[in-house]
């Protein structure tokens, strides 16, 4: 008899039905009828067998739902026994709009299935609580979450120039999360590059902005239903943030005045038109500067951005930011943004170095 379990920390999922000893299906729970193709289930065996599990779309939200459901059905999804995450493939003969897995399971095993490699925040608050013993690390926080959790953030480096770095406003997109350990675990290491940057930088990492979406399975939104990628309408001249942690983020961005910003958000498939790792850039429109100089100083790094790096191995050029977009808004006060998409099916060793290497690669584009 196999059990299956829809609740704990990143797990979505809901509606369980039961259609065999070995066999269960259930749907997403979807944030809207876009952001609900996550989903994420612990599988508990009493004996050994089969298991059977067919995922579908957020039935309440059909038949929008059903579309980018199928626009995101994957060949592989994440596979956790004992050890770490490994990638698991999608049965092949999957019934029409229906995500199919088997797995072998031994008596008494714990499987657990998620349809991106998650990074939860208990985790991030593990590993940052570790690192903040460093030298020239400091742990602190942009406030609370709508849910009372802490926006935690690790500030590395003394320097005078200050470069804040974000992931985790879609809460499902964990490869940013990934991204920004691995920029905080070579920060803080004795290379002699780090070191510089240490000395002559100061870089505010936020691993998750979206703490309640991560904990509780959200797929891009927070719990309020709002996204926080296109959560600063007008904040550039005034206006505060309706979603709480947007609010933080913005208050945080006006106090310190980065002369730099990074996102790291992950597409959860690989195209077709693309070319491995299938990965993506995001610019502001021209029109999202005021300064001739600010749009220049954009377009030099973003040159840069798509030579050095494989950000445009996605789709084969930039795609322009919402105007409601953190960067967009930093645009308007002369703020350069790097916006890059990882990709979730190459997995998390190489999210941790393609964000180093592309912390450097703007680095040297704009502070030469
Ligand atoms: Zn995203």
């Amino acid at each position: 008899m196999l059990q299956i379990q829809l609740e704990g920390e990143c797990h979505n999922g809901q509606y369980p039905i039961r259609l065999g000893a070995w066999h269960w299906r259930f749907e997403t729970r979807a944030d809207d009828s876009h952001y609900g193709y996550y989903f994420h289930c612990t599988l508990h065996a009493q004996e050994a067998g089969e298991a059977v599990v067919d995922i579908s779309p957020d039935s309440a939200l059909l038949p929008e739902s059903g579309s980018s459901f199928a626009l995101h059905i994957p060949e592989t999804l994440w596979l956790k026994r004992q050890g770490g995450w490994e990638r698991y493939p999608v049965d092949s003969a999957s019934p029409e709009g229906v995500i199919r897995i088997r797995v072998s399971m031994a008596p008494g095993e714990i499987v657990s299935v998620s349809r991106m490699n998650p990074c939860p925040y208990s985790s991030v608050l593990a590993h940052l609580s570790e690192l903040s013993n460093s030298p020239h690390t400091y742990l602190g926080t942009l406030g609370q979450s709508a849910e009372g959790r802490e926006i935690l953030s690790l500030t590395i480096g003394d320097g005078v120039i200050q470069v804040f770095v974000l992931a985790g406003q879609h809460p499902a997109e964990f490869g940013g999360v990934q991204a920004i350990l691995g920029l905080a675990d070579w920060l803080v290491s004795s290379l002699p590059e780090a070191r510089a940057v240490r000395e002559r930088f100061r870089v505010t990492l936020i691993p998750t902005l979206n703490p309640d979406g991560n904990v509780t399975g959200c797929c891009g939104h927070n719990r309020q239903g709002e996204d926080l990628y296109r959560a600063f309408p007008d904040a550039a001249r005034g206006s505060t943030p309706r979603a709480q942690e947007a609010a933080c983020l913005w208050r945080w961005v006006e106090t310190h005045n980065p002369a730099l910003t990074l996102n790291f958000h992950t597409y959860p498939q690989p195209s077709l038109s693309g070319s491995f790792p299938w990965e993506g850039l995001y610019t502001p429109l021209d029109t999202a500067f005021i300064s001739e100089i600010d749009r220049a100083r954009q377009r030099l790094l973003d040159q840069r951005l798509a030579w050095e790096t494989d950000g445009l191995s996605h789709s084969g050029g930039f795609v322009h930011h919402s105007p409601d977009s953190l960067e967009s808004q930093v645009a308007r006060l002369g703020t350069p943004s790097v916006f890059y998409e990882l990709q979730d099916a190459v997995g998390p060793i190489r999210h941790r170095r393609t964000a180093v290497h592309v912390l450097r690669t703007a680095l040297l584009a704009l502070f030469p």
